[in-house]
This record gives C-alpha cells, structure tokens and sequence, in this order.
C-alpha cells in the first residue's frame, strides 16, 4: 500500500476543516500555538516511516502521557491497581467530579484525569522523589530518544490554573484512594502532561503497542502480551473521554488524545500512528486529528474490524 499517498489525500481532504474547532483554553500557555498546524506520522513494525505536515513541531503531550504511565504503573502492579481504578468508559468529561463523588473514589478508568492521578500516584508509591525523572526516562527510552523534555511554561500554568484537578485529587484523597502527598501528586501528573514531542517521536514510542508489549527496534519487552492487550482495550474504550464511543465509531483502533491536540492510534501487528493539529472538537479531543484518522482507516480499511 503507497502510505505516503494516502497521507497526501488525507492532508488535502483536511484542509478545510482546519477553520473549525477550538484551542484548548483552560490554561493561556496551550493557547501559544499555531492554530492551522497538521502534522501526521505512521511507524510500521519492519522499521519505515511516513511521514506529512509539520512533523517536527513539538506540542504538549497532555493526556498521551496517561498512556504512557499506565504502561510503567503495570509493570509493577497487576491487580492492586484494578482495585483503585476501574476499567470501564466513563461517558463523562476528561475532568469531571461528579461520578466519582457517587463511586466513592475509584475513577472508572485510567485514562480521565483522576484516574491519571491515581495511576501517578502509584509511581510514586514506587519511585518516590525521583517519579517524574523515572516518567520521562522511560519515554525517553521507548522513543530511543534522549532529548526529550517537559516545558517549564506549560507545567507552571498547569499548577496555576489546575483548580479542578486539584479538587479531584482531594477528592480521592478523602476516599483514601491517594497513597502520597497530593501537592507531589498533582505536580508530578502536571509535569507529565507538559512533555513536548511531535508526532515522529509519539509514533515511534506507542510502537510496542502494536507488537504485543515488544519495542520493535530493540526486541525489548516493554510489557507482557496480556497487559499490552489490556492497554489497548483501555484505549479504545476510554481513550476519548466521553466521544470514546464515537471515535471507535469512526476509526475503529485504539486511540489516545489529548488536549494539546495529539492523537496516537495503534494498529495492531502492523504500525503506530501519530497525528496532531490543535484545535479541538466540543469533547475535547484534536477535531482534525480524528478526521484524519477515520480517512486513514477508512482509505486502507486498517481498522481492527
Ligand atoms: N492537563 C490536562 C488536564 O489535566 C490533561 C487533559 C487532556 O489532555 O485531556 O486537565
């Protein structure tokens, strides 16, 4: 199949949606970008790339991030972490208190903010003062890259105007669902969504996912078979907040956005896929990110149905 192609057609058929949509505004820092960026990278097994848009600009990982915790945190626990956090869609927004006020302060999953948290939280049950350099390494080393890093901007509008997460995390915390100090907590899970990397290097590290927990270019196993399969159910039935149901809907593999505008999406056995363009649709997730990847599926009918 000619992928470079397709991602042509994909970027000429995006065009005029690039107008719609809407910057993530809860903190100023995310509203310093180029709204009319598109960018979108493909990594297969067998080690080729593709690559279309302005696949060098770095951008805030923001929810990609809980991807990549969960990932760490199952490494360590099985189990133990299922007890704290569920594994079911929450139909509810990525920030939302009110269900887990009636849940008694289990989040439904991992992938909306207090569930992130609790996750977070379990690192630092393990790793102590040294959580988010143990964060950013092992990203560094699914990525094969070294030179990766958060943006100091980003995370201090993050802690300035993180009122609701910090709610969520009190929450939890008179539920006796957070272990640590919950200002470590909240400064550790703002620091892991201001990591900045394009859609090259996002690919690039979601590619064990799509080889069985195995990174393919250096046969290192990230993560057993079992636990990989359970993190890509997770992302295609929570990875999209409350439109989970409609991104599996429209692109049919599992996903994982975030608000500065990144989608990843796995097709198994096959590639990583990264595609960014800021401007968000009412749920939250990157409006022309989605559209572009419901075209890839559709156009190469790679989906996993
Ligand atoms: N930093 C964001 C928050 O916690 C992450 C949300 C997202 O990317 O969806 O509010």
């Amino acid at each position: 199949m000619d992928y470079q192609n397709i991602l042509e057609e994909i970027q000429n058929e995006i065009q005029g949606s690039l107008k719609k949509g809407k910057l993530a505004n809860y903190i100023p820092a995310l509203e310093k970008v180029n709204a009319d960026d598109f960018a979108m990278s493909l990594v297969t097994l067998d080690n080729k790339h593709y690559n279309i848009g302005c696949t060098e600009q770095k951008f805030s990982i923001q929810s990609i991030s809980k991807v990549f915790t969960f990932t760490l945190a199952l490494k360590r626990y099985s189990k133990e972490l299922y007890k704290r956090v569920g594994h079911e869609p929450s139909g509810d927004p990525f920030n939302s208190l009110a269900q887990l006020e009636y849940e008694n302060g289990i989040p439904r999953n991992p992938f909306i903010n207090a569930g992130a948290i609790v996750t977070t939280d379990s690192l630092l049950s393990i790793y102590k003062n040294n959580t988010f350099e143990q964060i950013l390494k092992f990203i560094q080393k699914i990525s094969n890259n070294n030179s990766i890093e958060y943006n100091e901007e980003i995370f201090k509008s993050e802690l300035n105007h993180g009122f609701r997460n910090i709610a969520l995390i009190n929450l939890m915390k008179s539920f006796k669902n957070i272990n640590n100090n919950t200002d470590k907590v909240i400064e550790t899970y703002f620091k892991q969504c201001s990591i900045m990397m394009n859609t090259k290097e996002l690919a690039q590290a979601m590619l064990f996912l799509a080889n069985h927990g195995i990174n393919p270019p250096t046969n290192e196993v990230i993560i057993n078979e079992l636990k990989a399969k359970r993190i890509n159910s997770l992302m295609l039935t929570c990875g999209h907040y409350d439109a989970s149901g409609d991104f599996a809907y429209r692109v049919g593999l599992p996903g994982k956005s975030g608000v500065g505008g990144g989608i990843v999406a796995i097709i198994p056995k096959k590639m990583a896929i990264c595609v960014y363009s800021p401007k968000l649709n009412a749920y939250g997730n990157s409006l022309v990110g989605t559209r572009a990847l419901e075209l890839f599926s559709t156009k190469t009918g790679l989906s996993i149905f």
